[in-house]
């Protein structure tokens, strides 16, 4: 059988695109067998001759399409299909592609002079994305069930790993593989980070979770104020040391302060570690500040931030104040992830403003 003749006219499969020699003129027969299956057809009777066509005519006349020529008939078939394996899919951004081979769907007729493809795709790459998600759906249903807080780093780090295979694409200029990688990686960080890893990092899951938006949508800016994160600044030792350094510098005298009189362009600050480290990356404080009878202080402010997943990067420096097992993966694995998420547009840029009003606080260190 093996001629190098058959090189020159081999056919491939449109849909799994392996080589095949058999008469027909899109299907290898394994794949013909299973689309009858696919789409709920009875198996063709034994005297059909060829079952290529005669499934291409079932599509038309499910369609309610007649005398269509041999070409429509083909094309609706693949369009059919298609939209067949784009809604076993499970992804959100289809909606538009698939309202669209609809419409295509129903624009081939007999009166039709030419077939339309407002979305032109090959069978082959729908099929692929297909079997993509089959493969990610699976995943994600594992990854559900870790117990971040108890899993061993390695085994962690394997499973993040085995999604790679979401993020290992460019942005692509296919609108179909777009919304399907989109969608997947979408699920991916809302899933796996904020519903798992950053399940008890409050402040990270929200501002992570409002980068994330829907293509084509910027997400709004946030301010933030409550007491998660008025606690987690208390506890904070780079937050208190900052306080006491500004308190020793520019309250001494005066016993108030408004740092916009000193530092018009506020004061940087680096978190140490934890949920305020995730969170934010170039952190600008301003603050105002009054002293009381007892010591306290009264302060109001605000930190500032651009949410940008790329300066994740940073996280590197904190490469020995490990805290459990989410340092590092973010750090490395993550962070690689983020960088393709932020570059095809999953995850967006926003500002964030926490803004803080703390009264009798005391400063931990000071001298009274
Ligand atoms: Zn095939």
């Amino acid at each position: 059988m093996e001629n190098n003749d058959n090189n020159i006219n081999e056919k491939r499969c449109v849909l799994c695109n392996k080589p095949y020699n058999y008469k027909y003129k899109m299907f290898g027969r394994r794949c013909l067998d299973n689309l009858y299956g696919l789409l709920e057809f009875s198996k063709p009777p034994k005297f059909i001759w060829n079952k290529e066509t005669y499934l291409c005519t079932r599509i038309a006349w499910r369609n309610h399409k007649i005398f269509l020529s041999k070409n429509k008939k083909y094309s609706l078939a693949q369009k059919y299909i298609a939209l067949n394996y784009l809604n076993r899919m499970n992804c959100r951004f289809l909606d538009d592609i698939k309202e669209k081979i609809s419409k295509d769907i129903n624009d081939i007729s007999v009166f039709s002079r030419n077939i339309v493809s407002t979305i032109s795709f090959e069978l082959n790459d729908i099929y692929r994305l297909f079997n993509y998600t089959q493969k990610f759906d699976e995943l994600i249903e594992e990854l559900q069930n870790i117990n971040w807080e108890k899993v061993d780093e390695k085994v962690a780090e394997n499973f993040i790993k085995s999604m790679s295979f979401i993020f290992t694409i460019t942005k692509e200029i296919n609108p179909i593989s777009y919304a399907v990688f989109y969608s997947m990686q979408y699920t991916f960080w809302q899933v796996v980070v904020i519903g798992g890893m950053l399940k008890d990092k409050k402040l990270s899951a929200r501002l992570l979770s409002n980068s994330l938006s829907l293509p084509e949508k910027k997400p709004e800016d946030l301010t933030i104020q409550d007491s998660i994160t008025d606690e987690l600044l208390m506890k904070s030792k780079v937050f208190n040391d900052k306080l006491k350094e500004l308190i020793e510098k520019y309250g001494k005298e005066t016993d108030m302060f408004d740092i916009k009189d000193y530092e018009k362009d506020g004061i940087s600050l680096k978190f140490e570690g934890g949920d305020l480290l995730y969170s934010l990356h170039k952190a600008i404080l301003f603050v105002k500040a009054r002293k009381n009878e007892d010591n306290t202080w009264n302060l109001e402010g605000e930190i500032n931030d651009t949410y940008d997943f790329t300066e994740f990067k940073d996280l590197k420096e904190y490469a020995d104040n490990k805290e459990a097992i989410l340092t590092d993966i973010l750090s490395t694995l993550l962070n690689n992830f983020g960088v393709v998420s932020s570059e095809y547009g999953v995850i967006k840029t926003y500002n964030v403003k926490i803004k803080f009003i703390f009264s009798n606080y005391e400063i931990k260190g000071m001298m009274k």
